[in-house]
């Protein structure tokens, strides 16, 4: 591995980040704010989301749930309704669940240290580092996947970064330049370049300030780096979703709490066995999960959604319910809702796609 950065190197670097990141910085709306609430809400939402995709998310979120103890007392739904589409719903419920923490251990204030911050749930180290640099001033790092290219490239770490190792020695240099002057610009500085000037393909060394000493620059290999194994294969799997109906009202479940989706509503259904056809499984699975029998089942579409290692094809039925009491096994809750009041349930995007599907009378 290339030797450490030296504290000379990494003042001169942190210096040049914070001189480019003055000049060059994208105007955001959390970028206004020093309020440590607002910054954690920003850097949770930026997890796995692109930045033009948070900004209206962020500016609802923040208009409805202003601070820690307005989103500590409101509901679930309330939460998810206003996360609706930003996809990971675990951010959300852990948002919800870590604002009550605050209000019950930290008297309605974020603690300012990341060890406090990461007993939280839902806040890791990368998440503790941000809040605490960006809101507090304290010298902690972050890494995500710009950073760890940035440093790959700048000095010269060729060694596959899925490595504990290598990942380490990253946080180490993260560390080194965030232990100095304006920790959370110098961050934000670092993530900044990772986003806009050194891509992931066609990096823009032209316009970068470490166009003359960035080592992957010199050797001519920067789009190689950093080096990744190669990724977990997706699994394709099939889905049903039923849009069942009884009476001029359609059924709507809500999952157990837990998992990608936990907790929130969708139509009923679930996993089809291999080689079982969508028409058997929904009957299968209506029996199995809610003890109901169904009669004129027709197919409505097919929807495919991707999650992190899944890739689904849901078939979307239509069918009407038999007489009978629903029981419920595996699922949190059960509506008979008019068409309209399930269409404006908070659903995850996989399930609006299945509702997009249905015909509407
Ligand atoms: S010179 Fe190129 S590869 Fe090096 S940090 Fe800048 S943009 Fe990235």
């Amino acid at each position: 591995m290339s030797p450490p950065l030296s504290r000379s190197r990494a003042k001169r670097l942190r210096e040049r980040f914070l001189a480019w990141y003055d000049e060059h910085r994208r105007d955001l709306p959390w970028r206004h704010s020093r309020d440590p609430y607002a910054i954690w809400i920003s850097e949770t939402m930026l997890q796995q989301t692109r930045v033009e995709t948070v900004i209206p998310y962020y500016e609802r979120f923040l208009t409805r749930f202003p601070d820690v103890q307005t989103l500590a007392d409101a509901s679930q739904d309330d939460v998810y309704a206003h996360w609706a589409g930003l996809g990971y719903y675990s951010r959300a419920r852990n948002l919800h669940a870590a604002a009550r923490n605050i209000v019950d251990d930290f008297d309605g204030s974020l603690p300012d240290e990341t060890d406090a911050l990461q007993t939280l749930p839902g806040v890791g180290r990368y998440t503790a580092g941000a809040v605490a640099s960006i809101a507090f001033d304290r010298p902690a790092a972050i890494v995500d996947g710009n950073v760890k290219r940035v440093l790959a490239r700048l000095l010269g770490i060729r060694e596959d970064v899925g490595d504990k190792q290598v990942a380490a020695r990253i946080w180490e240099e993260a560390g080194r330049l965030a232990d100095g002057q304006r920790p959370g610009d110098l961050n934000q500085a670092l993530m900044e370049l990772g986003a806009t000037v050194c891509t992931p393909r066609a990096p823009k060394c032209m316009a970068c300030p470490f166009f003359k000493t960035c080592d992957a620059r010199r050797a001519g290999d920067a789009e190689a780096l950093p080096k990744k194994e190669a990724k977990t294969r997706v699994q394709a799997v099939r889905g049903v979703a039923v849009w069942l109906s009884r009476r001029g009202r359609v059924l709507a479940v809500k999952r157990e709490a837990g998992g990608l989706l936990g907790g929130l509503w969708e139509l009923p259904g679930g996993d089809l066995d291999p080689g079982e056809k969508p028409e058997d499984g929904a009957q299968r699975l209506l029996a199995e999960r809610l003890s109901l029998e169904v009669s004129g089942l027709r197919r409505a579409g097919t929807v495919k959604h991707v999650f992190t290692h899944r890739e689904l094809s849901l078939h979307v039925l239509c069918a009407e319910a038999e007489p009978g009491r629903v029981r419920r096994f595996g699922l949190a809750a059960h509506r008979w809702l008019s068409p309209a009041g399930l269409r404006a349930l908070p659903t995850a995007t996989v399930t609006r796609k299945a509702l997009a599907v249905v015909p509407q009378p």
